[in-house]
């Protein structure tokens, strides 16, 4: 039996450990979450959403607990208050729009003919979550499935070990029945062959690329539905015309919130050469004013990534680069809690090209790189250069350029003048091998359902 152990990122201590489940137990809990799902179904939508909605009152009233189990988790400093803004915000979205997402949309409707389609749920969903923010890339799903009638089985990253299960005794302690919500202590090879075992009816699945792709694997030839969302390399392009203060306050937030371990952080900066020396010089300027320490500390604005093997990543990443040519701009000296473990310091860096690794694959760590660029050509196609496609942030004045430039970028979203944001209303998607499928907004609702036709036809004669 293999323990799943959660590393705190503050000390290196195991922070929590839970029994792997096996196989048979795992799905035997599936069996009752599908047993649960038609009687959750039959009870009327608003009843399901307004459960829903009382599950995520019961997280908030937990809030002092979760702040400091997520630092101890994964690192981020208490000082943020966990997660649960973007987390109400989204729950609160989905549940306004639920009844018109899932409203049938008829065509006909007369004397002789009743055409409709209708919205049916999958049946029982599963979700595999990551870490970097793991309440809120759950609930993306979580809320919205249960609300469309589906039961769910969340299966957590190992380094938020007790989000799973945090948030189903949240919703159970709300009202949500029994194995309509179940969480699973899961390792890889088992939670494989459950999806291979074909006992799931859609998954949501977000991580790694590589973890997406075991995925997608584990369920071919099952035709079980899957929702892939994966890594990101989002870049910034900041023109001749953006309001420099504003561009550097919010793409070095993009790029640094959150140890930069957002699938939606800004990793790449292309400026116009007539704003490229003063941004770089007010980027650095924002980023050193950091402090680096323990995240159960008031004043850390920046904590420790979320394992030192993730910090690792960057470190290799930062010292490659500057290998090739890269200068880092960042000095290390005013970061004195950098361990060269989990701590780490951020950095900027110039100098750079896309020869580089640090350039082309996805960093997830506190460190930018910036380019300057002589014109929206250039920028298009260097923002364009990428394996990954999920967000991408212009910086102009000029919406109708915005726009231009938004159809030619690989991207699921494009922004003006805002990054790293997840807007609710919007379908969260992405292209290329940021994944496939899209959630949140009405149509995250219609992946969570599958279309039914009726074709009724009420005169023979
Ligand atoms: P990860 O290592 O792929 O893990 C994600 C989840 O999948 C965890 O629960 C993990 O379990 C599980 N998992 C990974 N490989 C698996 C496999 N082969 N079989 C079964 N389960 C597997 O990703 P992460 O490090 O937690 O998260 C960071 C990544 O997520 C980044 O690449 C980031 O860009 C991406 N992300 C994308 C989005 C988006 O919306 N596109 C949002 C957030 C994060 P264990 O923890 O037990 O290994």
């Amino acid at each position: 039996m293999t323990m799943i152990q959660c590393i705190s990122p503050i000390d290196g201590s195991v922070y929590a450990e839970r029994q792997a489940m096996s196989f048979e137990e795992a799905s035997a809990a599936v069996e009752r979450a599908r047993k649960a799902q038609k009687g959750w179904a039959k009870r009327p939508l608003e009843e399901r959403v307004q459960l829903v909605l009382k599950g995520v009152a019961r997280m908030n009233e937990m809030a002092d607990e979760v702040v400091p189990e997520l630092a101890w988790m994964m690192g981020r400093p208490i000082r943020y208050g966990g997660e649960f803004k973007g987390f109400n915000e989204r729950s609160n979205y989905v549940a306004s729009i639920a009844a018109d997402a899932l409203a049938p949309m008829v065509v006909e409707e007369s004397a002789s003919f009743e055409r409709r389609i209708e919205r049916e749920p999958h049946g029982v969903v599963f979700v595999i979550a990551p870490w970097n923010y793991p309440y809120m890339t759950a609930i993306n799903t979580v809320a919205p499935a249960l609300m469309a009638g589906n039961t769910v089985v969340i299966k957590h990253a190992s380094q938020t070990l007790l989000v799973g299960e945090r948030l189903v005794r949240a919703f159970v302690e709300a009202g949500v029945p029994d194995d309509v919500f179940v969480n699973l202590f899961l390792d890889h090879d088992t939670t494989s062959a459950l999806i291979a075992a074909g006992k799931f009816n859609f998954v949501n699945f977000t991580g790694s690329v590589e973890g997406g792709r075991s995925i997608e694997r584990a369920a071919a030839g099952t035709f079980t539905g899957l929702g892939l969302e994966l890594g990101g390399k989002d870049p910034g392009y900041v023109m001749e015309d953006a309001d420099l203060d504003a561009a550097v306050d919010t793409l070095m937030d993009g790029a640094t919130y959150n140890s930069g371990q957002c699938c939606c952080g800004i990793e790449r900066v292309y400026v116009h050469e007539s704003l490229y020396d003063r941004f770089v010089e007010k980027s650095v300027a924002w980023v050193s004013n950091y402090k680096l320490g323990n995240p159960l500390e008031q004043e850390t604005t920046l904590g420790p990534m979320a394992n030192k093997r993730f910090a690792k990543v960057v470190r290799e990443q930062v010292a490659d680069a500057v290998s090739r040519g890269a200068k880092a701009l960042v000095d290390p000296k005013l970061f004195p809690a950098d361990d060269g473990g989990a701590y780490l310091a951020p950095q900027v860096l110039v100098n750079v090209d896309h020869s580089m690794p640090f350039m082309t694959e996805e960093t997830f760590g506190p460190a930018v790189g910036i380019m300057k660029v002589k014109n929206d050509h250039e920028a298009i196609s260097l923002m364009n250069d990428s394996k990954y496609g999920l967000t991408a942030s212009l910086w102009t004045q000029d919406a109708e350029r915005a726009g231009r430039i938004g159809r030619e970028i690989e991207t699921g979203t494009v922004f003006m003048n805002r990054a790293d944001y997840l807007d609710p209303a919007l379908c969260w998607t992405g292209v290329k091998e940021t994944g496939r499928g899209g959630s949140l907004s009405v149509l995250g609702f219609h992946n969570l359902t599958r279309p039914k036709s009726y074709h009724l036809k009420k005169v023979t004669k």
